[in-house]
């Protein structure tokens, strides 16, 4: 039997204090991926009949202490903008619970008006409990396959296949695409295109440096802004087969709980190329760290 459970403890309410800096934020999104990622990977390997479970304690004495006529406080401790794709659940991988995080999902987690909007809301209304913002893409991105594909064939982009709100999404993923390639041509060589696994390289870059430019320009707009400067924003992608959230993302067999990171949003476009170049580098055939295509 594998059971996921949400357990709240009426005789402890406080079970576990919310984060109070932007680091401490970071950590327990960390340790809740890496847990969760080995409870997977134990579920995996587990013999006939063994039962597994994975416990996240919830702090519900916010909605059960409140008067029922009482609207409870809404209290997140991050933001987290990712993807719509099914495959992510956002508290689950982050092994959160209840009134812990403000998450917004679009396919292939751009930045749009509405998104930006959301998230000066919290920077506002949610100030005081929010301390970290995160953007999360993931491998197998649709939305980013969809746009390198529109990239390499453009006629395709313009035909009926697409709608235009669609074509909207794949182009405020385009410039990551477009960065991907260059770097991938740069790294390979100019025959890139022509060799194995290049398609796949650059859908994975592409998400590794979508989920990093979103961050990048959510961090301007935060902390020139002057909405909160003591808000991080970090960016990870997580790997729909291991589970695990790292940032670049590791070659599949190489991964390891020790690799879960979320790096801290770029400030400067040239470590938006640094890391375009890492992941490049490491994707290329024959190279050291050659993965599996995604
Ligand atoms: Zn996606």
């Amino acid at each position: 039997m594998i059971d996921y459970t949400f357990r709240f403890d009426p005789q402890r309410s406080n079970v576990e204090p919310q984060p109070a800096t932007s680091e401490d934020a970071r950590r327990a999104l960390i340790e809740g991926n890496r847990k969760f990622a080995d409870w997977i990977k134990s579920c995996r390997c587990a013999a006939e009949g063994e039962d597994k479970e994975f416990v996240v304690r919830c702090g519900l004495n916010s909605i059960l202490s409140v008067d029922v006529h009482e609207f409870p406080t809404q209290k997140p401790f991050a933001v987290v903008v990712g993807c719509s794709d099914a495959r992510v659940p956002t508290e689950m991988l982050f092994g959160q619970g209840f009134n812990d995080l403000f998450v917004v999902r679009n396919a292939g987690n751009v930045l749009s008006d509405v998104v930006q909007g959301s998230i000066d809301f919290t920077l506002n209304a949610l100030k005081d409990s929010v301390r970290l913002i995160v953007v999360l893409g993931h491998t197998n991105c649709g939305a980013v396959k969809g746009a390198v594909d529109a990239y390499l064939n453009p006629g395709r982009f313009w035909s009926k296949s697409y709608s235009p709100n669609l074509r909207l999404i794949f182009q405020r993923i385009f410039v990551a695409v477009r960065e991907s390639d260059n770097m991938i041509r740069e790294v390979w060589g100019p025959d890139a295109q022509r060799q194995p696994g290049y398609q796949d390289a650059l859908i994975e870059t592409a998400v590794c440096l979508n989920a990093a430019h979103t961050s990048f320009a959510l961090r301007q707009e935060i902390k020139e802004g002057g909405a909160n400067p003591d808000v991080e924003v970090l960016f990870g992608a997580y790997d729909v087969r291991t589970q695990h959230v790292c940032m670049p993302t590791a070659p599949i067999d190489a991964q390891s709980a020790e690799m879960v990171n979320l790096a801290t949003a770029p400030q400067r476009p040239e470590e938006l190329a640094s890391l375009a170049r890492e992941i490049a580098t490491g994707l290329k055939p024959g190279g050291k760290a050659a993965r599996r295509p995604a």
